[in-house]
This record gives structure tokens, C-alpha cells and sequence, in this order.
């Protein structure tokens, strides 16, 4: 048998969403709330969800308690947004990292209060979905710190850096840059629910080098495992999601179940 082969062994297609909004982002819908969000995500078969609020994650470990004790894997991370107005996801083995992040995000958050009338609530909850306040914080606004400058604070603390959306015109590298920087040491790229990944392919051949992962980018219950990447992987966890973006050890990621 080959090293590669028996590496490859024991690997199952896990379903994945890895960009999922909670009620914390002013554009959710109230009832993303933790424990409702693992239910669903349980219901549609997902083993694994990424928690990505726009710049904040104070909402990430309430949905890791909610799926504590369940086969659902939950991936502590955000969407922050860049001074260009460009979306990148953290992904994070623990919470403390995403936390982490956070805490140099708010540092460089747009000053001023959410408008919860223009924006929308961005609510805070407990595991048990019970409100346990309001975030103030202008999270729909940009930040200060430059795409680079967040991949890197994102790498320093061990994460996977994703740039969301890139087929999107809005807040995505390719809409706001024109294109993506070849020096920016992305571990992904992220192809919306508007694309497949066989069109992405042949419209951004000069990305070929970059991993494409699809997600459904779920603001509502309704959307949430609706566009799944299937992880070709051993076990849901961070470590495999990390083989799997850089295409190790037979890890490997799809927008199709295996065979399908
Ligand atoms: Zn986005
Ligand atoms: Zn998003």
C-alpha cells in the first residue's frame, strides 16, 4: 500500500458550512439564535459549522455550548471587514484565538453606535438562546486594518484565513481591489451560493493556485447548510479543516459529496 493511500484511509465526506451568521450581525435574522442555529445545522446533516459574525465573536461560544455533547463541530471564527471594505473570514481552533481577534477588531472598528433602526439588533445570546444584551458596536462598518494586516493577525493566531465571497461585487477582495493580492497568504477562497465552483473555476483561472470552498454565507435558518462543502477528511475538527484547505494527507475539500 502506498503512503498516500493509507493516509487516505478512514476519511469520510463530512458536510460543512463554514460561514454562518448569528443574531449578533445587525443583517441576521432574530431567530439565528445558538441554540436554534445547531439544531438546524444537526437537522440538515452538517458536521461541521463555522460561527462568523460580522467583527465580533461574542456569539461563537454560546453555539459551541449548544452543540456541546452533540457530533456537531463548531468553528469559533469572524468575518472581519478590511479598510477597503473587503470581507475575511478567521477561522480558530479555540475560542481565546477568535477572542483574541476581537479584541484587536474592536480596537480598529469605526467609532460610533449601531443604528438599530437602520441596521438591525445585534443581539447577544446564551447557549440556551436566552438575550443576554445588546452589542453597540458599529459591527456592520469597516475597520482600520488593511486586508493584509488581517490575514496576518488571523495567521499569528493559528487560524485559517478565507476571503469570503470573492464572485460577489460587494465587500469582496475582487469587487473592492479588482483583484486578488498574489502576496496575500490566503488559505482560501470562498465561492458564494450565486456560483458553482465549476464556474468559478473558469472565471477566475488566474486563482487556480488558491483552495475554492462554497458556503452558504446564512443570515436565516432557511439558508443555513443550503450550499455545504464537503470535507474529505477524518474526523470534524479544526485540524482536518486545515489538511483539508491545504490539500495534505488526502484531506481534501468539494462542493459535491464523493461520488455524487
Ligand atoms: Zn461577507
Ligand atoms: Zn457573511
Amino acid at each position: 500500500m502506498h503512503a498516500e493511500e493509507k493516509r487516505s484511509r478512514g476519511l469520510r465526506g463530512l458536510r460543512a458550512d463554514l460561514h454562518v451568521h448569528t443574531c449578533l450581525s445587525p443583517c441576521a435574522t432574530l431567530d439565528m439564535t445558538p441554540e436554534k442555529i445547531v439544531r438546524h445545522a444537526i437537522a440538515r446533516h452538517l458536521a461541521m459549522i463555522a460561527v462568523t459574525d460580522h467583527n465580533s465573536a461574542e456569539n461563537a461560544g454560546a453555539v459551541m455550548r449548544a452543540a456541546a455533547g452533540s457530533d456537531l463541530a463548531v468553528i469559533p471564527g469572524m468575518e472581519v471587514t478590511s479598510a477597503e471594505e473587503a470581507h475575511i473570514l478567521g477561522f480558530f481552533e479555540h475560542l481565546a484565538e477568535a477572542l483574541s481577534l476581537q479584541a484587536l477588531v474592536y480596537d480598529r472598528l469605526q467609532p460610533g453606535k449601531n443604528d438599530e433602526n437602520l441596521f438591525g439588533l445585534q443581539v447577544v445570546a446564551n447557549e440556551r438562546d436566552e438575550v443576554e444584551g445588546m452589542n453597540t458596536r458599529l459591527l456592520i462598518g469597516a475597520t482600520s486594518l488593511s486586508v493584509n494586516e488581517i490575514v496576518d493577525a488571523i495567521h499569528e493566531r493559528n487560524g485559517l484565513a478565507v476571503a469570503s465571497h470573492i464572485d460577489r461585487e460587494s465587500f469582496s477582495l475582487v469587487g473592492q481591489l479588482g483583484f486578488i493580492p498574489p502576496d496575500l497568504p490566503l488559505d482560501a477562497v470562498e465561492i458564494s451560493a450565486r456560483m458553482s465552483l465549476v464556474e468559478a473555476r473558469r472565471r477566475f483561472p488566474e486563482y487556480r493556485r488558491l483552495t475554492f470552498v462554497t458556503a452558504s454565507d446564512a443570515h436565516d435558518l432557511e439558508a443555513l447548510g443550503s450550499h455545504p462543502a464537503y470535507l474529505q477528511a477524518a474526523a470534524a475538527e479544526f485540524g482536518e479543516l486545515q489538511l483539508a484547505l491545504q490539500g495534505r494527507d488526502g484531506r481534501s475539500i468539494a462542493e459535491e459529496a464523493p461520488g455524487a
